[in-house]
């Protein structure tokens, strides 16, 4: 049995779309209905109908335009598209010049539509003699060009206005990230002074939980501390004002150092760390401070999302110019469809809301700026970061390992780069 023929009609009112589709089907048509012309030149490429109907006047485009569109398509070249509107005489002339097979008139007379239809779908064609034709499509053109010239400014504009919100954000972000950090440091420092205080530690004597109340409350302060620290470090990478302090570092030393603030952790969830000082460049020229930041990140992410009794290997190779390293887990391991978006801001693939946001805890995590934030900065140094892993798995637990290359001296000036003042 061959299938009835396929109509698309593109029209935004409602109730003249129901109308024809209704005619339409009662004669034995399959008819599809677009309420724009994107959407009708959208679904024309994926249903490939045997004839288009199209209003003139749509919310996005013009129903000519709609035609020349598709008659730019080889494929569409023998398909025919028939304009339905109240508009005179004159339109028929400019939709003719846009390519438009046939045009109906509104309203329609039921009888009269089926008998065009048909007449269209059998290779029927409108004509008009080709002095009318050329003006036609002298004037069409003209109208296209000018109505693109008025989109053209019109995104402009919206461009515009939309970049300096994009700053205003940015500044806002910025403007508050300062804001928050500088009490934030004095009521850190003061909950450690409370923290070493005598008569806390006096207390503490009696009730333990005293001394636990004011190392949760440090711990918190130091949370909030990075967090802040990363959606400054963010901003600044996106809006490309990071810095780099270069100076010469010893990333051995600051590996180990970086290790050392975690030796807790490692303790707690018994995870065994393979590092080899001597495999690690001592002189480069890097900003030591946020390279710290990166191998923090992703020493905690190691802990983690490593199950406790796991391995965390750290792993150095220097040539003349670089070193490549990695950090490798025996943790969950993640998703091979995932492993680019977990570097994008806000990345996180777990349940948000059951974050501890804890550094070390399992399956802790936080905002998902750790890593985007990494990128940032080891390509502000001109290095790359990637992940590799076989998948994600909490059972079997594959691993990941990230590596990192890094030039031993950062080439000055990087092109991206503009001086930030702090
Ligand atoms: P988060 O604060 O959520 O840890 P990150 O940007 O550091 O943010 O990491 C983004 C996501 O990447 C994490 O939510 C986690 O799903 C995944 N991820 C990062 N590191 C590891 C790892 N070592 N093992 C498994 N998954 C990881």
């Amino acid at each position: 049995m061959t299938q009835p023929p396929k109509i698309l009609y593109i029209e935004d009112d409602p109730a003249s779309g129901k109308l024809i589709e209704r005619m339409l089907t009662h004669a034995g048509y399959r008819v599809l209905l677009a309420n724009r012309g994107l959407l009708g030149i959208d679904i024309a490429r994926s249903e490939f109908p045997d004839l288009i109907l199209t209003d003139i006047n749509l919310p996005d485009m013009s129903g000519y335009e709609v035609a020349t569109a598709l008659r730019a398509e080889e494929r569409f070249a023998g398909v025919p598209i028939v304009a339905l509107t109240a508009l005179g005489p004159g339109a028929q002339d400019m939709a003719m010049a846009a390519g438009i097979t046939g045009f109906l008139s509104k309203p329609v007379d039921i009888e009269q539509l089926i008998t065009q239809i048909q007449y269209y779908l059998q290779g029927g064609q409108d004509t008009i003699d080709s002095e009318r034709l050329f003006s036609a499509q002298v004037k069409y053109t003209r109208e296209v060009v000018s109505r693109l010239e008025g989109r053209i400014r019109a995104l402009e504009e919206a461009n515009d206005a939309l970049k300096k919100l994009d700053n205003m954000k940015e500044t806002f972000i910025q403007v508050t990230a300062h804001e928050l950090r500088t009490p934030l440091t004095l009521i850190y420092g003061y909950s450690r002074l409370l923290e070493d205080h005598p008569t806390v530690n006096k207390m503490a004597e009696y009730d333990q939980s005293v001394k636990m109340l004011v190392e949760s409350l440090s711990d918190s302060i130091a949370r909030m501390q990075r967090v802040i620290e990363e959606i400054l470090i963010i901003s600044r990478i996106m809006t490309k004002q990071i810095d780099l302090a270069l100076s010469p570092t010893n990333l051995s030393q600051l590996v180990a150092r970086v290790l050392e603030s975690y030796e807790e952790a490692f303790e707690q969830r018994k995870l065994t760390v393979h590092f080899d000082p001597a495999q690690w460049p001592r002189q480069t020229q890097l900003d030591s401070e946020l390279i710290r930041i990166v191998m923090s990140n992703l020493i905690s992410n190691a802990i983690k999302y490593t199950p406790d009794g796991g391995q965390i290997y750290l792993r150095a190779q220097t040539t003349s110019d670089q070193v490549m390293f990695s950090v490798r887990d025996t943790g969950i391991g993640i998703d091979v469809e995932n492993q680019k978006r977990i570097f994008e801001q806000f990345g996180s693939l777990g349940d948000v809301k059951l974050h501890s946001t804890s550094k070390t805890a399992f399956g802790g995590g936080g905002l998902g700026l750790g890593l985007p934030v990494c990128k940032g900065i080891v390509e502000a140094h001109g290095g790359k970061i990637w992940v590799e892993s076989q998948g994600r798995d909490p059972e079997t637990c594959p691993g990941s390992q990230f590596i990192v290359t890094l030039p031993l001296v950062v080439q000055r000036p990087r092109p991206m780069l503009t001086r930030l003042s702090k």
